[in-house]
């Protein structure tokens, strides 16, 4: 008898994004005239960088010759990419990262996931609440959690991030083995300072620790003062990997690119408490089971860090971010609560009421669509998500409508 992975039917069913489409379906029958402004993806939407559209046809070219034509590549990804990475995206702001150290994949969603599996399954892990459900879901997967009880899934560690903290969580008060930390963060658009990081660093020295820096939204920091890397960070290196994704970064999210950093230094321990590198189990765990980005799209990703690529990213990470602005100051002038807006494309609100009652309001007021908090955690709730991807002209009229409604 074929038995099943039993942990899966503690997953929560996500009916998140269902539950949002049928309500907005609902309203839409009903009112067929209004034309509704979706301010709840996490989705990019504007066009490729010219310059990574190019590559990409050079390099569909070249596999069309016979000189050209590449078959599989090396696992962790291309030598031309992963040395552009390491110069432009870590060595650049004086952290000593190397090319060898760079693993390319086709995304941060798999490799946050995939990453998990290199640790025993009775590790405790910290995550925060409001969270990228990827994170969690997984370890539910893994059997790292019991079932889910009030909200949360027992035994998981659960780190608040609330207005009282600026929605950067504290330390954990219980030995914890496994941290997520995602800043510039998702759902909530907070960010962490350096001092705030080195304390979650030391912390991890301290407690033999490692943590898990989602740093999906980097490129969109713009206060001079605040870390685009965990590596930035004196002694880093030993206890944290790092995620990187082209999709918000340059609009790949349907082309597919990002990569993990390991650094050689990265520790774990062995069940006697001896020191085990994670680099060399990351490498084969990644050969083993992926087979590379495609050729072309890599070509496409080195070609952001050429000057024309770059001048095209930040133009394109500027307009959301002033799109962000626009939400944040609407939204404050009317007397609410937010954050995130302003190294970050995401704006997070307080609504005063619950969650889902105010995605109702705003939906059947001003025809806008939101996402509700509480689809990302316990903490979540009382709060909604609005995402400054979308054009400029229908975040200002989504603004004017919400003012009109709500004011
Ligand atoms: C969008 C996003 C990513 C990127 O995921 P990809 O699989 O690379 O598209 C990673 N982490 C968070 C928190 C995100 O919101």
């Amino acid at each position: 008898m074929l038995t099943i992975n039993e942990h899966y039917l503690k997953l929560q069913a996500s009916y998140l994004f269902s539950d949002i489409a049928k309500r907005v379906a609902a309203f839409q029958a009903a009112h067929p005239d209004v034309e509704v402004i979706k301010m709840g993806i996490g989705d990019v939407t504007n066009p490729l960088p010219q310059a990574c559209v190019e590559a990409m046809h050079r390099a569909v070219d070249e596999m069309g010759t016979v000189s050209g034509f590449r078959g599989y590549g090396p696992e962790q990804g291309y030598e031309f990419l992963r040395k552009a990475i390491a110069r432009n995206d870590f060595q650049a702001r004086g952290a000593d990262i190397r090319a060898d150290e760079i693993f390319v994949s086709d995304g941060s969603k798999c490799d946050t996931g995939n990453i998990q599996e290199l640790f025993a399954t009775d590790v405790k892990i910290a995550i925060p609440d409001p969270v990228y459900p990827v994170y969690l879901d997984t370890n539910v997967m893994a059997g790292r959690t019991g079932g889910f009880k009030d909200g949360r899934y027992e035994g998981m560690v659960y780190l608040d991030s609330t207005r009282a903290n600026s929605y950067v969580p504290e330390l954990p008060r219980e030995q914890v083995d496994l941290i997520y930390l995602c800043f510039p963060n998702n759902p909530t658009g907070s960010t962490i300072t350096r001092e705030q990081l080195r304390v979650w660093v030391d912390f991890a020295r301290e407690n033999r620790a490692l943590i898990l820096f989602d740093a999906a939204y980097e490129a969109f920091i713009r206060d001079p003062g605040l870390p685009h890397s965990i590596y930035e960070i004196e002694g880093a290196q030993e206890v944290a990997v790092e995620f990187r994704s082209y999709s918000k970064s340059a609009g790949f999210t349907g082309t597919r690119c990002a990569f993990t950093v390991v650094p050689r230094a990265c520790r774990a321990f062995d069940s006697r408490g001896n020191k085990q590198l994670i680099h060399p189990l990351w490498n084969r765990r990644h050969s083993t089971k992926f087979n590379g980005v495609s050729y072309p799209v890599q070509r496409a990703a080195e070609a952001t860090y050429s000057s024309e690529g770059k001048a095209q990213c930040e133009a394109l990470i500027n307009g959301y971010l002033a799109n962000a602005r626009i939400i944040r100051q609407g939204i404050t002038e009317i007397g609410f609560h937010a954050v995130g807006g302003e190294n970050a494309p995401y704006v997070w609100i307080e609504t005063q009421k619950d969650s889902w009652e105010f995605f109702d309001l705003l939906l059947n007021k001003a025809g806008v669509v939101c996402t509700p908090g509480a689809g990302f955690g316990k903490c979540g709730q009382g709060y909604i998500r609005l995402s400054a991807f979308n054009s400029e002209a229908n975040v200002i009229e989504a603004m004017a409508r919400i003012k009109k409604a709500l004011a």
